[in-house]
């Protein structure tokens, strides 16, 4: 059984005690160059197939000007991690010739805070980060109820998709068994919407990580589209979306991998004929292994600004975090997609 990446909340990983994922080691073969034209600019870079990818291969997957998202939750201020997937987004679409389109992710109104988004929308105009599309007017998916509910009737005519009164707890944490299938229970409220899965395995080759093999069906079971409070799913609304805005290329952090085959079986019963190219890249750990979040210290744009750090500053912190720079190096937001250009 693989990790089952908790359906409401998104990016909380469920289970931690399997991984099926495979994520390949680092590689041994280090080696470094030096970019730049301008003695200021000079930065040096690590090369190392899992920090970047091989941009031709990639460019000869996405065809020509692919689009990316930036799509964060406001449910927090931006912390270090989105710096690192911004750093990632922007320099592969600007390497790649691409656009990036800016989402915000706020399908759960009660975690997200519009206080929240004016910092985010904040902080990444002083990083230097500019979306070139989805920020006037803000994109956001707590505006558009009825795509989620059309794209459920789509569904409809080709699956089953039914309600489930199960909570949590009812489920305990484990791959949802199917159990509503066949209870017949009236939509309404304290209920969720589920989606049935097809069984079978879905593999996708991973622009760092190679090729990847998922069992959607075995790894959370039927898919929760709607929790029972009435707000669409991380894995849900995501999907509708990449599939309506014409993404072509998700880039994200690493613990989003196991969601992946889920994500491109869902688009496959929505009637999205290509799949977009995923890439997920490293997260910055702590000694642990764990996974950074801003709860557990990781430092927040908004502290590191007040400290009086630049945005150059802030975002050579970032990359150093994950390797992609030296410690104590900086870079402006506009050159990032040097770090690609190896
Ligand atoms: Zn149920």
């Amino acid at each position: 059984m693989g990790i089952c990446v908790d359906e409401t909340l998104g990016r909380q990983v469920g289970a931690r005690r399997e991984q099926t994922v495979r994520i390949p080691k680092r590689a041994v073969d280090r080696r470094e160059r030096v970019v730049g034209t301008k003695e200021r600019d000079h930065v040096s870079l690590i090369i190392d197939p899992l920090l970047r990818p091989d941009l031709a291969r990639l460019a000869s997957a996405v065809g020509t000007s692919p689009l990316t998202r930036f799509a964060p939750s406001p449910t927090g201020y931006l912390h270090l991690g989105h710096v690192v997937n911004a750093i990632y987004v922007w320099g592969l679409a600007r390497a790649l010739g691409g656009r990036v389109l800016l989402r915000i992710e706020d399908h759960d109104r009660i975690r997200c805070r519009p206080d929240y988004e004016r910092a985010l929308f904040e902080d990444l105009a002083w990083l230097g980060f500019e979306p070139d599309t989805g920020l006037d007017p803000p994109l956001r998916q707590s505006e558009t109820p009825q795509v989620y509910e059309d794209a459920l009737d789509r569904l409809r005519e080709s699956t089953l998709v039914y309600a489930c009164d199960c909570s949590r707890k009812d489920i305990g944490g484990e791959r949802y068994d199917g159990r509503c299938r066949r209870r017949r229970l009236e939509p309404g409220s304290g209920r969720g919407i589920r989606v049935q899965f097809e069984n079978g395995d879905e593999a996708f080759d991973d622009a760092l990580l190679g090729r990847q093999m998922q069992t959607p069906a075995e790894q959370c079971g039927d898919l929760l589209a709607r929790d029972r409070d009435g707000h669409y799913t991380y894995q849900f609304a995501v999907t509708v979306d990449d599939f309506r805005q014409d993404v072509t290329l998700v880039i994200r952090g690493a613990d989003l991998v196991s969601s992946t085959g889920r994500q491109i079986m869902l688009a496959r019963m929505l009637g999205r004929r290509n799949a977009p190219v995923f890439m997920h890249h490293p997260l910055i750990h702590d000694g642990l292994g764990e996974k950074l979040s801003k709860s557990a210290g990781d430092a927040g744009v908004r502290e590191l600004r007040s400290a009086g750090l630049t945005p150059p500053k802030v975002i050579g912190i970032a990359a150093a975090r994950v390797g992609l720079l030296n410690p104590g190096e900086s870079i402006r937001a506009v050159d990032v997609a040097r770090l690609f250009q190896t």
